[in-house]
């Protein structure tokens, strides 16, 4: 029996009044304490005042851990079979069938619904939950049904009743959002929260910024909290899964646990049970996150952000805060977005103490100084909209017929450069032509909830008859990573020394070639778990990499049974061919080899970056001349990883279009200004300029 009930929740006392003004409007927002019953109760009031009639009710949430746990812990209050009445949708992981009423999903998976459906057909209401989180596509499908409720351009075909749009939030901003939603009422719960003592530790300052650092100290308060403090469990906010996981690690270690297995994630020592909280934990695990612990136990769990607002656990009555986050930015550096670690704003420090102080009076134990409270720490978080590259997003609003995208409705405009670097983007692979309309070929790279680079190589090796070799790496490309890194020195090297066995028997120095090696290698061995744990790999990753695999594989079957899919052939080699493929997707991140081990890229930053070591070729740098990456990692270096050595003919041709362009040229056509005459007209101007350069080359 669980230690609350869901009828004590906050939300409770409103239910009626809830449902009366979902039904008087088209636009409300709601706010409440966070684990006030907005997530998990809201939908089921709507459920059970027969929204569910006329069509879904769906969930939207920014995080797939949060879809996903939600969904498990809603399915089992109503009494449902997860997939039945209620259900899931996230990338690559669907759960939910045609009696499903109640849908959580993310933002993302909607997006790609309105391509499908723009009227939103299946749906009664669409809940638009944890929106002060400020998550891209949250943002992106805030405008969007923004125009759709106040522009609804045309009919909506096949609509019998208006769509309602429900926007919850945590915190502030809901004035701002109102507005937004053309004054849309406010729906405020009213939630009780008890003061939660702040202590800044100091043991961080303005320069630490090393995860190293930080994490040691958040054990050792920890841990001191725990010897020295009542009862009532910790809840600790750190970066990541690497970072969580050697936390926990120290904490096990130092609480003297004696049976240590690298795979085992809980233990209970003295009376103190460690918890890890992560995104891409299985879901079994997160499960232990939400129990009680036994009798006399501490609970300790250590999260990511997720805690932060996403998921309440209760009986959290100690905070401590690492005043870190992962962070998605780009990075002007080298033009690209880069995950980095970041310092969280003070609001987000604010929201993090405030889980404490939920039942009763909390503490929290922030380990950094007051001089970095006030040095480092924004005082908001920038939305997502306005730091991340607009690439996808951007494509598909194009499809969604918003050519416009400058002026489309965005509740923070993002800041026009990153508007331009995404054009220019989409026009170089071939994704919008030079009046910003999407191409055929942008038509068929938005159906694969793939980044554009791999969409893009995945589509050339289509058109040339070998996607047996791009599926597999765009699979393992879209899962966490799959080799193992243990933390404990001997097994680290036990797990390199098979790795490199792994990149050896590929035989080829290329990180592409590798993963796409280890993914045929493991799916033709006898057992596929027996094999992976041979050769430290992951086989978590290596079961979602085979079903992502088989998902593509469906979205490129459908689209190659249209008539105009593009067709093409090479006579090369296997190897040449899979490396002309990664060229088309990838030329943008290519670089040429500059001084030592030292590459320098082509794409106008010039960046000097670095060979990861994890990379099939690292220490061979020497050897090479022209490469391509997959992605960058910034450290004290900027590095890349996932690399393949190509040939400069590859890319001779291709690499004049990361200049040619000018993103203006693109955006000023976005503003609708341009007509096909004037089109023409500049292309031939075009054609004369370059002849006279040309000839002027000549003479
Ligand atoms: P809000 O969305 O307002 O933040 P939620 O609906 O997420 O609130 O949470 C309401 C309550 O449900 C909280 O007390 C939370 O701890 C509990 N809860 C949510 N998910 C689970 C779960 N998977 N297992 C147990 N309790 C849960
Ligand atoms: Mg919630």
């Amino acid at each position: 029996m669980d230690s609350w009930d869901s009828r004590n929740l906050p939300i409770s006392l409103h239910q009626e009044k809830l449902v009366h003004a979902i039904k008087a409007n088209a636009f409300l927002v709601v706010t409440g304490e966070t684990g006030s019953g907005k997530t998990t109760q809201l939908p089921q009031y709507l459920y059970q005042a027969g929204f569910g009639k006329n069509g879904k009710i769906g969930v939207t949430q920014p995080r797939r851990v949060a879809a996903i746990t939600v969904a498990q812990r809603v399915s089992h209050e109503v009494g449902c079979s997860l997939g039945k009445e209620v259900g899931y949708q996230v990338r690559f992981d669907d759960c939910s069938s045609e009696d499903t009423v109640i849908k959580y999903m993310t933002d993302g998976c909607l997006l790609r619904e309105i391509l499908a459906d723009p009227s939103l057909r299946q749906y009664s209401v669409v809940i638009l939950d944890e929106v002060h989180e400020r998550s891209l596509n949250t943002d992106i499908l805030l405008g969007l049904l923004k125009r759709k409720v106040f522009h609804p351009q045309g009919s909506s075909p096949g609509r019998s009743t208006s769509l309602k749009v429900v926007v919850m939030s945590a915190t502030l901003e809901t004035a701002k959002l109102s507005e937004f939603l053309g004054h849309c009422p406010v729906f405020t719960i009213p939630g009780r929260t008890f003061p939660v003592a702040e202590t800044f530790c100091s043991l961080i300052g303005p320069k630490d910024t090393d995860s190293s650092v930080y994490v040691k100290e958040v054990v050792k308060v920890a841990l001191d909290l725990h010897t020295g403090e009542m009862t009532g469990d910790i809840l600790v906010f750190l970066t990541g899964q690497s970072e969580i996981e050697k936390a926990c690690d120290m904490l096990y270690e130092k609480a003297e646990a004696i049976d240590y297995r690298y795979d085992v994630h809980d233990h209970s020592v003295e009376g103190l049970l460690i918890l890890p909280l992560y995104g891409s934990m299985p879901t079994d695990q997160q499960r232990q996150i939400f129990q009680p612990p036994p009798k006399g136990v501490r609970k300790c769990v250590v999260a990511t952000n997720i805690a932060a607002t996403s998921l309440t656990i209760n009986g959290i009555r100690y905070i401590v805060d690492s005043g870190f986050v992962k962070q998605l930015n780009h990075n002007s550096r080298v033009g690209l977005d880069i995950l980095e670690v970041v310092p969280i704003s003070k609001s987000e420090a604010q929201q993090r103490a405030g889980r404490a102080g939920r039942t009763t009076a909390g503490k929290c134990f922030r380990i950094y100084s007051k001089e970095f409270w006030e040095k480092c720490m924004p005082e908001y978080t920038v939305p997502e909209i306005q730091r991340t590259s607009l690439t996808s997003v951007i494509l598909t609003l194009k499809c969604l017929g918003v050519h416009d995208v400058i002026r489309f409705p965005y509740l923070d405009c993002p800041e026009e450069r990153f508007i331009l670097a995404a054009l220019k983007q989409l026009y170089q692979c071939d994704a919008i032509d030079r009046r910003g309309h999407v191409t055929r070929l942008g038509k068929l790279m938005v159906e694969f909830p793939l980044p554009p680079g791999i969409t893009r190589a995945l589509l050339k090796g289509a058109s040339l008859g070998c996607e047996d070799l791009l599926l597999p790496v765009a699979a393992m490309l879209s899962v966490e990573n799959i080799f193992i890194r243990p933390g404990q020195q001997d097994k680290q090297q036990d797990a390199e020394r098979e790795h490199r066995k792994l990149i050896t028997k590929s035989g080829s120095c290329n990180d592409f070639t590798v993963l796409l090696s280890v993914f045929e290698k493991c799916r033709a061995s006898d057992s596929p778990s027996t094999w992976c744990r041979d050769h430290w790999i992951h086989w978590r990753a290596m079961k979602s990499a085979f079903n992502v695999e088989t998902q593509l594989r469906e979205i490129l079957l459908r689209l190659k049974k249209q008539n105009d899919f593009p067709r093409e052939t090479f006579d090369g080699s296997r190897s040449e061919l899979f490396r002309r493929c990664l060229c088309s997707g990838y030329f943008a991140n290519v670089a040429r080899r500059a001084v030592g081990r030292t590459f320098c890229t082509m794409d106008g930053h010039g960046s000097v970056v670095h060979i990861h070591p994890s990379s099939a070729l690292f220490d061979q740098e020497a050897e090479l001349d022209w490469i391509i990456f997959h992605d960058v990692l910034v450290t004290s270096r900027v590095y890349v990883r996932t690399v393949c050595p190509i040939r400069y003919d590859w890319v001779k041709d291709l690499l004049p279009k990361l200049h040619e362009v000018d993103a203006y040229e693109l955006s000023s056509v976005a503003r609708e200004e341009v007509t096909d005459e004037e089109v023409t007209r500049w292309e031939a101007k075009e054609a004369a300029k370059r002849q006279s350069d040309e000839s002027a080359e000549e003479a």
